[in-house]
C-alpha cells in the first residue's frame, strides 16, 4: 500500500496576486511515522480571496453611526479549514492573517490517493484547539459573529479560498447605541449563523425556537451586531440593565419572510427619551412626574447620556414661568431650585437635544444634575437659559448663535461646583453679532460670562477657515 502524506506546515514565503495572498506551505515530516516520512515533502498553497462585504440596506443607514462593517481582512483575522481524512480521521487548523500574509501553525495530514472531505469558515467565535478541533471561544454564542463558509478549490497542491456574499445564508442585525455600553439582547425566533451549517463543529447549539439572550458590548462606533436569521415574528429585546431601549418585532408588514440572507438591519436602540410626549402641546403634572422616574430609572441603570429627540417639546406653565417637560424634569430631579450636595443625580446627565433649534428662558435654570449639554441645531436662547448649571462641565452649540436674550440673570452662570465649564462654539460664532473673548475665555453679553475654556470647532466645508486661522 501505497501511503503518501500531505502535511501543511508554516509558512516560509508567500506571493502576492493581483486579487489575492497567495500562501506557499512547504511540508515538514518530522511529526509523522516511519512508514510516512519515506514519502517526501508534499506542498500545499492558499490563495484567499479579499472579504466579502456587507451592504447596508438605505433605509437603515440613518440610524447612528453608519457602519458597514468590516471590509477587509485584518491582523489577527483567522479562517478554519477543517478536514476529514479516511485515514487520519477529523482534523481542524486556523490560517492566521498578519496582516500581510496567511500562515499555520497547525498541520492536517490525508492519504495522497484520498480525497478528503475539506470545509473552510471564517467564524470568529470558533477557535482550533491544540488537538485540532474547533470549540466555541469563552463567552462567545453562535451568532454573536459571522459564520462565513467559503468555497475551496484544489488543483495541484493550490488551494483557492474564495468568499462570496451570496454563500452569507444569514443577515446581520446592527444595534445602533452609544459606545462602550454593555447591552442585553434578548431574541426570538432567531437561527444564529452557523446553526445549519453542516461542518464538523463541537460547541453546542443554541435553539433556534424560543428565546436567546446575549450579553453584547457597543464598539467605539456604538455599535453591536447578531448575525443570523430573524424569522417572521422574531422580536428582539434591547436592554440596559433594566431598561428596555428598544422592543422591535420582524412583523410581516415590515419583514415579510423575516430577514433576506447577505443583507444588513439596524435596529436604533439609542437612550432615547420622547421630549415632545408623543407630540403633545402641553404636559401635565403626571407627565413631568412620570419624566422624573424615567430619568431617575435610566441614571440608577447606568445611562447617563440622554438623547432627546424632536424640536417640538411639550411645555408646561409652573407659576408665572413657561417651560419645557424636559427642562421642567431635570430641574424637579435637580432638587426644585434648591441644592444640595448629596443629591445623588448631582453632574450624572450628559443631555443631547439633537433637533431643538432654541433653548428657552430658564430651560436648564438650577439643572444641578447636568453634566454636559450638546446642542447642534440651537440658534436663540432666552434669558437664564443655562443659569445655575452649577455641575455642568461642557456647554457644547453647534450652530451659530443669533439670538442670545440676556436681559436679568447671567445667561451662562455654570460650572460653580466643579472646576468651571468648557464652551464649545462654531467657529462662525467670531463673525456674529456675539463674540467671545478667546484670550480670557469670557463672554459678554449684557453680563461677563466666564468659562474654563473656549474652544471654536470648524464645521464649514472650507477647512481653513480665518477664524481657525487665527488660533493656530
Ligand atoms: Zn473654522
Amino acid at each position: 500500500m501505497k501511503n503518501i502524506a500531505k502535511v501543511w506546515r508554516s509558512s516560509t514565503a508567500f506571493l502576492l496576486s493581483a486579487f489575492s495572498f497567495l500562501i506557499l506551505i512547504t511540508s515538514c515530516s518530522n511529526e509523522l511515522d516511519e512508514a510516512l516520512q519515506s514519502v517526501g515533502n508534499g506542498t500545499l498553497q492558499f490563495v484567499v480571496s479579499d472579504f466579502p462585504t456587507f451592504g447596508e440596506s438605505t433605509q437603515t443607514r440613518a440610524i447612528g453611526t453608519q457602519d458597514e462593517g468590516k471590509t477587509a481582512w485584518e491582523n489577527g483575522d483567522q479562517i478554519i479549514v477543517t478536514l476529514i481524512s479516511q485515514k487520519y480521521g477529523e482534523q481542524a487548523a486556523a490560517l492566521t492573517y498578519n496582516g500581510s500574509s496567511w500562515s499555520t501553525e497547525a498541520s492536517l495530514s490525508y492519504l495522497e490517493n484520498e480525497t478528503p472531505s475539506v470545509s473552510v469558515f471564517y467564524a470568529p467565535c470558533y477557535e482550533v484547539t491544540e488537538e485540532g478541533t474547533m470549540q466555541l471561544r469563552s463567552g462567545m454564542q453562535l451568532g454573536m459573529t459571522e459564520y462565513l463558509s467559503g468555497n475551496y478549490e484544489m488543483d495541484n497542491g493550490i488551494m483557492t479560498i474564495t468568499f462570496e456574499g451570496a454563500i452569507r445564508t444569514y443577515s446581520r442585525l446592527r444595534i445602533a447605541g452609544l459606545a462602550n455600553q454593555t447591552l442585553t439582547v434578548t431574541t426570538t425566533n432567531f437561527t444564529p449563523a452557523g446553526v445549519n451549517n453542516s461542518s464538523p463543529e463541537s460547541g453546542e447549539v443554541p435553539q433556534a425556537e424560543g428565546s436567546v439572550t446575549y450579553t453584547l458590548t457597543t464598539d467605539n462606533n456604538g455599535n453591536a451586531f447578531l448575525y443570523g436569521v430573524f424569522a417572521e415574528d422574531a422580536t428582539v429585546i434591547v436592554k440596559q440593565g433594566n431598561v428596555v431601549l428598544k422592543d422591535y418585532t420582524f412583523t410581516a408588514e415590515k419583514n415579510p419572510n423575516g430577514t433576506e440572507h447577505n443583507k444588513s438591519y439596524a435596529l436604533d436602540a439609542r437612550p432615547v427619551i420622547d421630549g415632545t410626549l408623543g407630540g403633545k402641546a402641553e404636559a401635565t403634572e403626571d407627565d413631568i412626574t412620570a419624566l422624573v422616574e424615567q430619568l431617575k430609572e435610566y441614571v440608577g441603570n447606568g445611562i447617563t447620556t440622554i438623547i432627546v429627540p424632536g424640536n417640538k417639546s411639550a411645555i408646561i406653565t409652573v407659576g408665572n414661568i413657561t417651560e419645557t417637560a424636559i427642562g421642567e424634569a431635570i430641574y424637579r430631579l435637580s432638587g426644585n431650585g434648591n441644592y444640595d450636595e448629596n443629591n445623588p443625580y448631582n453632574g450624572k446627565i450628559d443631555l443631547v437635544l439633537p433637533d431643538v433649534t432654541e433653548i428657552v428662558a430658564m430651560e436648564f435654570y438650577a439643572a444641578f444634575a447636568l453634566n454636559s449639554i450638546t446642542l447642534p441645531k440651537v440658534t436663540t436662547i432666552g434669558d437664564m437659559a443655562f443659569q445655575g448649571c452649577d455641575h455642568l462641565t461642557k456647554l457644547t452649540f453647534g450652530s451659530v448663535l443669533t439670538t442670545i436674550d440676556e436681559h436679568d440673570g447671567l445667561m451662562f452662570w455654570v460650572g460653580e461646583k466643579v472646576d468651571g465649564c468648557d464652551l464649545f462654539l462654531n467657529c462662525g460664532q467670531m463673525n456674529s453679532q456675539y463674540v467671545p473673548d478667546l484670550a480670557t475665555n469670557t463672554w459678554t453679553i449684557l453680563h461677563t460670562n466666564e468659562f474654563k475654556s473656549i474652544t471654536l470647532t470648524h464645521t464649514g466645508e472650507n477647512s481653513e477657515c480665518d477664524e481657525c486661522k487665527k488660533l493656530q
